[in-house]
């Protein structure tokens, strides 16, 4: 814990149910290292209607900005007075900063998630095929990062098919070089050997429902991602592990989207090696 006086100042994290949440401990073992004088405070909110006297409250208090977490991420679009390009097209925030009495809201998730592709799997974008399971928050920040960096086929399966339709209606205009495709949860019905990459972005490891989704249709070689961590919490990793696929939990991604999100607050390089070193000194303690 960073040592704590009369000019401590306080970052944090806003959503329903922290007490799993990963993010103190990177943030506040950052802040030590660094001697940066802050503390990362989790700040629990019950219901959407109060997250606007929180924030407004937090702000006047002195606090330099907050990560907005499930399930108020969308929620907070609504009350922030200026958004980034990124987080408007996407219509979510996971990053909010307090700057000159205005709270401004940006999304970190999807370029987390593009950095540990590039940085730790090396997967190369080009010529690639992606099935993204999922249409909610996390899966519009993954999909507009992948469409972003010029990925040229991107599958949208999700349960309820409208959500999938509208984001490729509302990304489409902006991505010319990506060919989008809609489905529905019924994946035999796709050619699942096409797919290079899986990443679900479901909530299925989270609230322990089964995908029922089907490896023995893949090639060995595609890649199975799932956005939480760790990795022993995904029944959905373990049984592609299982069937020899590289597989990669969320871990990394909230290690990105951390040091984005200091960049933010702190207008300074983003301390990408000390959040995942903390990221993977915690994978020892799980
Ligand atoms: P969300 O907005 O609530 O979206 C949930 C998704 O799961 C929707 O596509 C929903 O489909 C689907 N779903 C829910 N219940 C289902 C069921 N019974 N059967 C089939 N599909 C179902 O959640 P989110 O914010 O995107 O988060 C999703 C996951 O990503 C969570 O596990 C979260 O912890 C993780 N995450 C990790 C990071 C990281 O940094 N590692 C960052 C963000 C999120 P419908 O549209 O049909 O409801």
């Amino acid at each position: 814990m960073a040592k704590i006086d009369g000019d401590t100042r306080v970052t944090g994290i806003i959503g329903k149910s922290l007490s799993h949440s990963l993010s103190p401990f990177l943030h506040n073992n950052v802040y030590k290292k660094l001697e940066k004088p802050y503390i990362y405070v989790p700040f629990p909110v019950e219901g959407a209607e109060n997250l606007k006297d929180v924030l407004k409250g937090l702000m006047n208090a002195g606090a330099l900005g907050f990560n907005v977490t499930v399930p108020y991420k969308e929620d907070v679009v609504k009350i922030i007075d200026r958004l980034s390009e990124d987080a408007q097209i996407i219509g979510a925030v996971n990053v909010i900063h307090f700057k000159n009495g205005a709270i401004k809201g940006y999304n970190t998730d999807g370029a987390g998630f593009i950095l540990n592709l590039k940085n730790d799997l090396k997967f190369e974008l080009k010529d690639k095929n992606i099935l993204i399971l999922g249409a909610g928050g996390s899966a519009r920040a993954v999909i507009y990062s992948l469409a972003k960096e010029n990925a040229s086929g991107l599958t949208i399966a999700n349960r309820t098919i409208s959500k999938a339709e509208d984001i490729s209606r509302k990304f489409s205009p902006f991505f010319k070089k990506t060919n989008f495709l809609i489905s529905g949860l019924n994946f035999p019905k796709l050619n699942l050997k096409e797919y290079d990459l899986i990443i679900n972005c479901t909530s299925s490891s989270l609230n322990n429902y089964n995908l029922n989704f089907p490896f023995h249709l893949l090639k060995k070689k595609t890649i199975v991602s799932d956005l939480i961590y760790p990795l022993k919490k995904s029944p959905f990793l373990i049984e592609a592990k299982k069937k020899g696929h590289r597989v990669v939990d969320g871990l990394l991604m909230l290690a990105y989207q951390a040091a984005l999100s200091f960049e933010i607050w702190f207008d300074t390089a983003p301390p990408f090696d000390l959040y995942k070193k903390y990221a993977l000194k915690s994978k020892k303690c799980q």
